[in-house]
């Protein structure tokens, strides 16, 4: 006889019942909530999610086809947990939720899941094999084929177009691969690693390039391990938390054998997933020490820039009109918000104009462009509205992942603006001075 479809939370990492407990129920997070917003449905929202998750754990709900689609729609953006009162440690809880549901092998997971598994545990893991993936159309945009590309995309895709095309244009610049001492200034005052990540160097590589060249310009000798790997952000959004806690000690192992004074991380989704590695392994006495220190060295770049007297000095004009998006992970889950804006406030001549609402997501949510492309089209078609109303040529992140999306949408709405990484216009601006 086949067993019936698991609808139960089961595994390690089921929730806390505590903290989905310690919701009041106040709907305080709802107005934040840029899927509440989209739907205007209570079960699209973080207290409607939190009675879902309550209710499976309770025996209530099952974790069934009818539920879990409400799980699968959250972006873990974490606005919610900076609206909330009550400090309900919501993108803990939705990340447990989904390991539960991936540890009970529910034959009801949304098909959604299953993309995301294929995609992670095949692609994003293994930077070989995401290499040979994008090699075809990186030899296209090398013959400048993009255009007669974009046409066929959009008609294939849909919806999912914006995310690719993004990528497509990224594809133009050379890949950062390198490894080892990336720059070493003469009487470094810090010896620092930065996480290359998985795909970053191969859609986002001005970034890393910027970031070595501003630490370097600041005194700091670089390097990247060889042996580090991606930070598991995704996997363990995604419920693959084995999967993560396997990056996460390559991670630990390849960046304390580096002897460094600070991991910098200029990617806020990677940045927040390892300076909360310690959740990980709240199961594990072997590696819960290890892991809260390894946390303790990891610092977002703009946090880390800011942080070294002077960074503000020898800076060149940069005569422009500059908006901040305030990548998720930044500022709700790091809770840092000043740093990128200090960075910002130093270069000469640049003119920053505030959107109506900087920290609400973009839509790009790691994966969530890709697994659920309509609601990050309408999450991003916001977030234009909110950059165009401004006038920005330059939309500034702290994030790949909302630069990609960000610069998709630019490019299908035909705005003048470019986007790019806080860190690259700070090195324009250094740049621009000599
Ligand atoms: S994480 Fe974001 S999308 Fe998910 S419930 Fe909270 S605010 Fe809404
Ligand atoms: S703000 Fe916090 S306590 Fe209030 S409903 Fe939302 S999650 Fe629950």
């Amino acid at each position: 006889m086949t067993a019936p479809p698991a609808t139960r939370f089961t595994g390690p990492d089921v929730p806390l019942l505590a903290d989905v407990r310690s919701c009041i129920h106040c709907g305080f997070c709802l107005p934040s909530c840029p899927t509440y917003i989209a739907t205007g449905s209570e079960l699209e929202s973080p207290r409607g999610r939190l009675h879902l998750i309550g209710a499976i754990m309770d025996g209530r709900l099952e974790a069934n086809e009818h539920v879990l689609p409400h799980l699968d729609l959250c972006l873990q953006c974490r606005a919610c947990e900076t609206a909330c009162p009550s400090n309900v440690p919501f993108g803990q809880i939705m990340e447990d939720a989904r390991a539960a549901v991936v540890a009970s092998g529910s034959a009801t997971r949304p098909r959604s899941w299953s993309l995301r598994m294929l995609l992670l545990r095949n692609v994003i893991a293994r930077p070989e094999v995401l290499r040979t993936a994008l090699a075809p159309a990186r030899l296209a945009t090398r013959f400048g084929l993009q255009e007669t590309v974009r046409p066929w995309l959009r008609r294939t895709l849909g919806d999912r177009s914006a995310a690719v095309e993004a990528q497509l244009d990224a594809l133009v610049a050379r890949p950062f691969r390198r490894a080892g001492v990336l720059a070493r200034p003469p009487e470094p005052r810090a010896r620092v690693a930065l996480l290359t990540g998985c795909v970053h160097g191969e859609l986002t590589p001005r970034m890393h390039e910027a970031t070595v060249r501003v630490l370097a310009r600041l005194g700091c000798e670089v390097v990247a391990p060889p042996a580090q790997a991606c930070c598991g952000a995704l996997h363990a959004h995604a419920g693959d938390a084995e999967g993560a806690r396997a990056l996460a000690k390559r991670n630990i192992v390849a960046f304390e054998a580096a002897q460094v004074d600070a991991v910098i991380v200029n990617a806020a989704g990677c940045g927040a997933a390892m300076k909360e590695y310690a959740h990980l392994f709240r199961n594990d006495p072997d590696w819960l020490p290890r892991a809260e220190r390894f946390a303790d060295t990891v610092h977002d770049a703009t946090e880390y820039v800011t942080s070294i007297e002077g960074f503000d000095r020898g800076l060149g004009p940069i005569d422009a009109v500059a908006t901040l998006q305030d990548s998720c992970h930044l500022a709700h889950a790091q809770g840092i918000r000043e740093a990128p804006r200090r960075i910002l406030q130093a270069i000469p001549g640049l003119q920053i104009r505030e959107l109506k609402t900087p920290d609400r997501c973009c839509g790009a949510a790691g994966l969530f462009s890709l697994v659920q492309p309509e609601m990050s089209h309408t999450v991003l078609e916001a977030k234009l509205d909110d950059i165009e109303a401004t006038g920005a040529e330059v939309v500034c992140t702290s994030n790949p992942g909302c630069t990609l999306q960000i610069a998709g949408g630019i490019v299908s709405r035909g705005l003048e603006s470019r986007a790019m990484h806080v860190l690259e216009l700070l090195d324009e601006s250094y740049r621009a001075r000599r």
